[in-house]
């Protein structure tokens, strides 16, 4: 039996289009580059707001304007299509006249014509997807007790910086620091008021700190800030601020119960990056043995 005779609810293909979230469409290209959508129907918000004539008749100006900052992404994503004859997979940003602009998915097959290339394929709005995706990213990448980024965002952070500092020849320092005596402040006054100084000490840590530099929990009470464009001599000097103002803020168990000491290196130009953070703990080791509460680094 046909499927159509037992779903007599849709009467055509027309009206099953028109119901279902997304688009389907033809995409043409001509080898002179003549792109225009000799059909492009279906439901869903994203449709409602576009020129469908202009698109029908030359899509070109009307694809620049609608894909914004993604165009030439979307642009060599249809050309490596066209070259290889490959699926057309890809993703831009729909603005939308009130509120934030709607991701959209692409997915097309493309066939060889004789001017040209034709896409036969659909479009679907995954702003939700896209959200999740941001959400997923963020917490995968953040502590959760201090929210600032974690060891994985850290090293990924401290790969890319090395390799432009490498490439580039700039400075780059890295502060590794450690709360002193940590365990003894959580026996004393609770793993909740230890807790709370992992928290401040984030807080005030960023405050000291410019936008462009990254403070990061490594775990437990250890912590790492990286100091782009800067010199040694320059991250000892943040680095003496920011002791002597943890060891004067009171994190709500009076002034002094707190200090920290810190180990600095600076980046040598294309080591690796295991031997630059090997440096610092080194350092931070240093100032635990001559006493805690200070700043030290390598000869
Ligand atoms: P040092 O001056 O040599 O660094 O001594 P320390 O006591 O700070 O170092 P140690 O490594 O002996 O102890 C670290 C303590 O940090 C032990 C652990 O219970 C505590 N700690 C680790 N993670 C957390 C956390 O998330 N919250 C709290 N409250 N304590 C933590
Ligand atoms: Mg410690
Ligand atoms: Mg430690």
């Amino acid at each position: 039996m046909p499927v159509n005779n037992i779903v007599p609810v849709l009467q055509s293909a027309d009206s099953l289009i028109s119901r279902i979230p997304g688009v389907i469409f033809q995409f043409y290209r001509t080898h002179c580059g003549r792109m225009h959508f000799p059909y492009l129907e279906g439901g869903g918000e994203a449709l409602v707001h576009i020129d469908r004539q202009q698109l029908a008749h030359d899509a070109g100006q009307l694809i620049e304007h609608l894909t914004g900052c993604d165009y030439p992404k979307i642009m060599s994503s249809i050309e490596r299509s066209a070259r290889w004859m490959l699926p057309l997979t890809t993703r831009f940003r729909l603005p939308f006249p009130k509120g934030n602009p709607h991701w959209i998915a692409v997915s097309a097959n493309p066939s060889p014509l004789p001017n040209g290339v034709r896409w036969d394929g659909i479009m679907m709005d995954i702003s939700d997807q896209v959200a999740e995706e941001e959400r997923l990213r963020k917490l995968s990448n953040t502590d959760p007790l201090t929210g600032l980024p974690n060891r994985r965002k850290l090293m990924m952070h401290l790969t890319h910086l090395t390799s432009l500092s490498t490439r580039h020849g700039t400075p780059l320092s890295i502060m590794m620091v450690d709360i002193d005596h940590f365990k003894q402040l959580n026996d004393r006054w609770g793993h909740l008021q230890g807790d709370s100084v992992l928290e401040q000490l984030a807080v005030h840590t960023q405050k000291l700190l410019r936008c462009e530099d990254m403070v990061a929990r490594l775990g437990g009470e250890e912590f790492m800030v990286v100091l782009p464009l800067t010199p040694l001599q320059q991250c000892h000097k943040l680095a003496d601020r920011l002791r002597h103002a943890i060891a004067n803020y009171d994190f709500g168990i009076g002034t002094g119960n707190v200090t920290i000491s810190i180990g600095i290196a600076e980046f040598r130009c294309g080591e690796p990056l295991v031997s630059l953070i090997k440096r610092a703990d080194q350092a931070l080791y240093g100032a635990k043995e001559i006493g805690r509460d200070c700043v030290c680094h390598l000869p």
